[in-house]
This record gives structure tokens, sequence and C-alpha cells, in this order.
């Protein structure tokens, strides 16, 4: 078969995999986009009710807005914050019907492998197209080729559970009824689940900032409201992050909102709070069980809202040769740029193909997955990496290997660099091995 004449597989029509397309596209090549949800931006759709933090110019790409602009589309003032819902409507909705003959919805992929061969062989497996299998939601499946693989595909839909251990605890499938991940619309749609009862929040990121905002705002309509905030951490300071000095305004307030609602006593805090059950009580209720600050405690709550972040999903890539973080499970060789036991900040660097690279050739992890378990990554930084990656997939190394993007810097990094333990592709950013030059970069801000 002749490869060069295959597509580019992009795995989500999220803004980033949408992104990869109008790059490809303006490259001369031919992107096949596969949604499995029965519209683009089906991820964001579910949290169409967050404001996000970054104003519209960092959320726009440029391929892409000069893909739109042929079409008569206006960008959204630049400045100004849109929430996730306005995102898929003035931005993801008219860059997909502008992509539509290379965007498959409802065609979630299940497996990617290189045509008759498994992960095993190595010989001439560079040459042997992709194979990527896709199931239809009525279960049927078909499978498609392709020259390149981009696998934009997200983590929301694999969120971190409640157990301290990182693996769900016990009990916490059976109680799910009563669990909410994520930010769940309690000033709207989900109203009424949380009004005048008892949520626990747990986690200490800005999805967990974000519902205790909405949980507070719910109190001054319904006093009985009540809300409890778990972190696992053992200092409360630590879930405030930059505040004030954060770069983005907007991430900024979300922290110094949180303060002011629990230095006015309207959250009670318990940190460091290690859970590790939840049972059922009288009338449904939930009992978390767990270790506080030393001591076996016990918290009853009508309901939970788990918001501890994201993880990849790797299953449908159980036949590709991939180089992941042993603990971020991020992509290639990224790991010191965006460690979190590294930069407290939250401050992300730009990097490209050549840092994202694995052993499978021509195929790429992007976008919010290709983060792993890190929590900082933006869309700017996103819409950077397929820039690059579609320019190394036609052979223009020179512009894949340039940076062109500026992000906000907070300025607050608090932790002191760890060493990280050597792995093959990811040294410490403080390590000895030959950096990427954003990692140099990443380096220099750490070790001086
Ligand atoms: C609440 C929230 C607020 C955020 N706010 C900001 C912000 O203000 N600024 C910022 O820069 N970033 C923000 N982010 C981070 C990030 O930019 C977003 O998560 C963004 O949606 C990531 O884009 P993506 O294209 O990588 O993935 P997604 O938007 O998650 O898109 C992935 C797509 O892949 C599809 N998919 C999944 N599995 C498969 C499969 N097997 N086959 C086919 N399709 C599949 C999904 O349905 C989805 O449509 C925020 C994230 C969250 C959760």
């Amino acid at each position: 078969m002749n490869q060069a004449s295959l597509p580019v597989a992009i795995i989500g029509a999220g803004p980033v995999g949408l992104a990869a397309a109008a790059y490809l596209l303006a490259r001369g090549e031919t992107p096949l986009v596969l949604e499995a949800g029965p519209a683009a931006g089906h991820a964001i759709r579910q949290w169409h009710h967050v404001r996000m933090f970054t104003p519209w110019r960092f959320c726009v790409d440029r391929a892409a807005a000069a893909l739109l602009a042929t079409r008569g589309w206006s960008p959204p003032p630049a400045e100004d914050l849109p929430t996730g819902g306005e995102l898929v409507a003035r931005y993801l909705e008219p860059l997909a019907a502008a992509l539509a003959p290379y965007l498959h919805v409802n065609a979630r992929v299940i497996a990617v492998s290189r045509q008759n061969t498994d992960k095993l062989r190595t010989a001439g497996r560079e040459r042997l197209p992709f194979v990527l299998r896709i199931a239809a939601p009525d279960g049927t499946t078909r499978r498609v080729m392709a020259r390149a693989v981009i696998d934009a595909s997200g983590t929301w839909f694999t969120p971190n559970p409640a157990g301290a251990d990182g693996l769900p605890a016990l009990g916490e499938r059976q109680a799910a009824e009563r669990i909410a991940s994520g930010i769940p619309d309690v000033l709207g749609a989900d109203r009424e689940i949380y009004r005048g009862r008892k949520t626990a929040v747990v986690g200490s990121g800005h999805s967990a900032l974000n519902a205790l905002i909405e949980l507070a705002a719910l109190r001054e309509e319904a006093p009985g409201t009540r809300l409890h905030w778990l972190i696992r951490k053992d200092r409360i300071e630590t879930a405030f992050g930059g505040e004030a000095a954060d770069a983005l305004p907007a991430r900024g307030a979300l922290g110094i909102a949180a303060r002011a609602l629990v230095e006015a006593g309207a959250v009670e805090v318990l940190a460091p709070f290690r859970i590790e059950a939840i049972g059922r009580g009288a009338g449904g209720a939930l009992r978390i069980e767990g270790d506080h600050a030393g001591a076996p405690a016990q918290l009853a709550a009508d309901r939970m809202i788990v918001a501890t972040g994201f993880r990849p999903d790797f299953t449908m890539l159980r036949e590709v040769r991939l180089a992941l973080d042993p603990w971020l499970e991020c992509a290639g060789s990224i790991g010191p740029l965006i460690d979190p036991n590294l930069h407290s900040c939250g401050t992300v660097r730009p990097h490209g193909a050549a840092a994202l690279a694995h052993p499978e050739a021509d195929f790429f992890i992007a976008g919010m997955k290709s983060y792993g378990r890190a929590p900082t990554f933006l869309l700017a930084t996103g819409y950077e990496q397929v820039r690059s990656i579609a320019a190394h997939l036609v052979g223009d190394e020179e512009a894949a290997a340039r940076v062109e993007l500026e992000l906000p810097e907070t300025g607050v990094c608090t932790a002191r660099p760890a060493p990280r333990i050597a792995v093959p592709s990811a040294k410490s950013c403080c390590g000895a091995a030959k950096p990427e030059p954003a990692i140099a970069a990443a380096r220099a801000d750490c070790c001086g």
C-alpha cells in the first residue's frame, strides 16, 4: 500500500485534535478526525458551565483561526474569558463545520496497531501503515488505515478516584450514584442535588476550587447547604495556588476566593484527610472513612464531588510502542518540564514533536493526554505541540524544532526541585542527560 496516500488519523475532536487537523490541512495533508462522541468538543460539553481562566487569545489556535477566517468567522474579544459552552459554540462548532469532510463523529477508536504485525516486530515496522479499529455506538466495528496517528483523546472521561492511595476507596464504586466527578453544574442543572445538602468536596486543584465557590454561592440562598473540603495534602495553603501572583488573573482569583471562604468559616476544611472507604449510612447518606491528621475519622455527607484530577487511558494503545514517564504517564520526554514534584507554579513550557516522540515512528500523543497525570496543561501548549507535529510529519524539521509560543509564567514556583530518578527517555531537569531545548530551559529555571 502506498503509505503517502493515507490520511493522518487524529483521535479526538477536542480543541487540540481539531487544531491538528487545521495544521495538517494547511500543509496539504489529509486529516481524518475520529471522535467518540456525537459532536466535536464532546468532553468540553460536559463542563460547558465552567468559565475558563485563560482569555480567548489563549484558547484559539492560529491555523484554526486562519481556516475559519476563510469562512467569514470573526474571533471573539481577545481578553474575554469564555465558558466551556462558549468555547464550543463560538469556536469549536464553526471549526468542526469547516473540517466537516474530515470529521467522523460517533467513531470511538478502540485499538491502534500496525498492519499485519504486533508490538513485538521491529524490522520494517516504520514502513507499515497504522490500523485503527473503530466502534460505533451500536457496537459495530470497522477499521481505517493511516500513515501517522495523533492521539488527542484527552483525559476527561478517566477521572482520578477519591481514594488516597490512587485506587478507588473501598465502596467508592458502589456509592457512585451520590458521587460526582469533575465540576458538576452546581448553580445550574444540578442545583437541586446540592441545595440545602451537605457536600464533601475532595481535591485541591482548580476544579475543586470552582466547585467550592459555587457551593458557597448556593449556601447564600439556601443556608442549610453545608460544605466540607477534604484534601490529601498536609497544608491547605498549597491548594490556593498563585493567587495574586498568578499571571493568569482568573486562575489566581479562584485561589483568592477559596481562601476567603475558608477564612470566613464558610467551608469546613479537613486537611490532611486520606480517604480509605466510603460506606452508606441512614437514608443512603455517605459515610466517608479515612485518616485525618493521623487519627481514624469519619464524615457523613449527602453528596461528594471528587475533583482529584484525571489520568490517561492507554487501553487502545496496547499495540503501540510508547515512551511514557513512569509516574506522570506523560508522553515522550516532557516529564521534567511539567512534573508537579519539581514545579509547583503551574508554569508550562512550549515543546514540540521531538520531545513528544515515542519509539513508534509517526505516532504522537498531544493535548491534555500528553501531560498524563500532570494538572497544568494549557490549550496554547497543545496548539504549539500539534503545529510542531504537523511540521514534522511533512518533513519540515526546521519548523518542527522552532518554538512559536510565549506562555504566561506564574512566578510563584515554591517547590524545591527534588532530583528525578533517571529514566531512559526523561532525565531530571537537574540531571546530566543532554536535554531537549525546552527541557534545558526548564532546567535553567530550576537549577540556576
Ligand atoms: C474544567 C476545565 C477547565 C479548563 N480550563 C482551561 C483554561 O481555562 N485554559 C486552558 O488553556 N485549559 C483549560 N483546561 C485544560 C484543557 O485545555 C482542556 O481540558 C481541553 O479540553 C483539552 O483539550 P484536548 O483537545 O486535549 O482534549 P479534550 O477537550 O478532552 O478532547 C478530547 C476528545 O477526544 C474524544 N475521545 C476520547 N476518547 C476517544 C476515543 N477513544 N476515540 C475517539 N475520540 C475520543 C473526546 O470525546 C473528546 O471530544 C481546562 C480543563 C478542564 C477540565
